[in-house]
């Protein structure tokens, strides 16, 4: 054969090739899948999330499906799953929110919260946090904040209806209160921001507008640590288990700042018997079968839950009778023993989760699990006596019995 002709075929043989790959690229669907995700990923490690508003990740009142599941070969799938640490690109995460209020000065105080958060949970999965405040946040918060957390961030400015007096209340017979208050070194028992911030969190927080695409939160304050690694996705935890309300600490409220609470329930539950659930916590709350508050409460600087639990017609009746009770300002009521008392009458009591594994601290008090085997599994930094949850001001061993759950082995090691 002449070889011009040889090379003509051999020119013709590779395009012939190129063609064949270009339309096998383009008629396979799992490589332009693997193509178009790559890009996704791509596009998403690119843009590191600014102050300004993206839509959240997953929207819509319908928590988004649970994820395959990834359960390692060496661990049995238990009764509750816990989805255990995904660090892929195509993670679906629950429909959930951090929430954070603070305001711009909180700043150095909150970034350390939120490392602890970011470090030991939320840079394997990237939810969203949302931060609200009574004024605007300055640039300084959201470029600091933006920066360390990797989910998206959102910043709202509480209206003016949900942090302030409503027009039923007497401000000189509250400002009366808060003297004498003053002078009996209540704390906090003279601010007026912060009785504005407890009604704020027992009735609004999850009434605002960038809170109302999600269906959990997990709260955070300032200030906080996390002592304590959380391996697996505690959103899609609360959702697969049905729960509505979950804690880390619990303990006594301080009498002079709720003096009228109980009372103020007990009328509630006469008007309202039917947001009151069968097989309750009620014997948590009273010792006396509701006649007296024996004033346990969880500890509301941590909490993660089910927003719709809040907005659910039981719980909005609740917290209206009280807000019109004046106790928020006539007394110092805290979003706790409000949060508290409903999760423990609303709710049926397998609906709330103590979070044995997930070690806290916020001044002063400190959650570690209770377990040597556990610490060293989740790298914990706390001390094991310094864990509060068996202490004699603690609730949650109470809360054990009521939920007639077997302690862990080495809890009287730390009573
Ligand atoms: P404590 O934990 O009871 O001592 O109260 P904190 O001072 O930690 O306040 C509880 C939460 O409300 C924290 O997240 C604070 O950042 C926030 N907070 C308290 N007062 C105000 C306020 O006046 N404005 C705003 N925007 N946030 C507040
Ligand atoms: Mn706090």
């Amino acid at each position: 054969m002449p070889r011009a002709s040889t090379l003509r075929i051999a020119r013709l043989a590779a395009l012939a090739l190129v063609l064949i790959v270009i339309i096998y690229k383009v008629t396979n669907p799992s490589s332009l899948t693997t193509l178009s995700r790559a890009a996704g990923y791509h596009e998403k490690l690119a843009s590191s999330p600014g102050p300004e508003q993206k839509a959240p990740v997953t929207s819509g009142d319908k928590p988004a499906a649970p994820a395959k599941e990834e359960v390692k070969s060496e661990e049995k799938p238990a009764v509750d799953a816990k989805t255990p640490v995904d660090e892929g690109k195509d993670y679906i995460r629950a429909n959930a929110t951090f929430v954070t209020l603070a305001r711009n000065q909180d700043i150095w105080s909150l970034v350390k919260s939120i490392r602890h958060v970011e470090d030991r949970f939320n840079r394997k999965y990237h939810y969203d946090w949302v931060f609200l405040n009574d004024d605007d946040f300055d640039d300084n918060f959201k470029e600091i904040t933006s920066s360390l957390i990797s989910g998206n961030v959102k910043y709202g400015k509480i209206p003016k209806e949900h942090w302030g007096y409503p027009d039923w209340i007497d401000q000189e017979k509250a400002a009366e209160v808060r003297e004498q208050m003053r002078q009996k070194q209540i704390i906090y028992g003279d601010s007026i921001s912060y009785r504005h911030m407890c009604r704020f969190e027992s009735g609004f927080f999850f009434q605002q507008e960038l809170m109302k695409a999600y269906k959990y939160y997990w709260r955070v304050e300032p200030d906080i640590i996390l002592h304590c690694d959380v391996d697996y996705d505690v959103f899609k935890y609360m959702e697969k288990n049905g729960y509505d309300y979950g804690f880390t600490l619990s303990l006594y409220e301080y009498i002079d700042t709720i003096p009228t609470l109980w009372n103020s329930v007990k009328k509630f539950i006469k008007e309202h018997p039917e947001h009151i659930a069968e097989n309750n916590l009620m014997k948590w709350l009273s010792e006396d079968n509701g006649i007296t508050y024996n004033r346990c409460h969880f500890w509301s600087n941590f909490e993660i839950g089910n927003l719709d639990f809040w907005r659910s017609k039981a719980y909005g009746d609740f917290f209206e009778f009280l807000d019109h009770e004046g106790g928020f300002f006539y007394e110092r009521w805290g979003d706790a023993p409000v949060h508290s008392i409903a999760a423990g009458l609303l709710l049926p009591k397998d609906k709330v989760h103590f979070f044995d594994d997930i070690g806290y601290w916020h001044v002063p008090f400190t959650s570690c699990p209770t377990n040597k085997a556990d610490r060293l599994k989740l790298k914990c930094s706390c001390n094991p006596t310094d864990n509060f949850v068996w202490k004699g001001y603690s609730c949650t061993p109470r809360y054990y019995d009521v939920m007639e759950m077997k302690r862990p082995s080495e809890w009287h090691q730390q009573s």
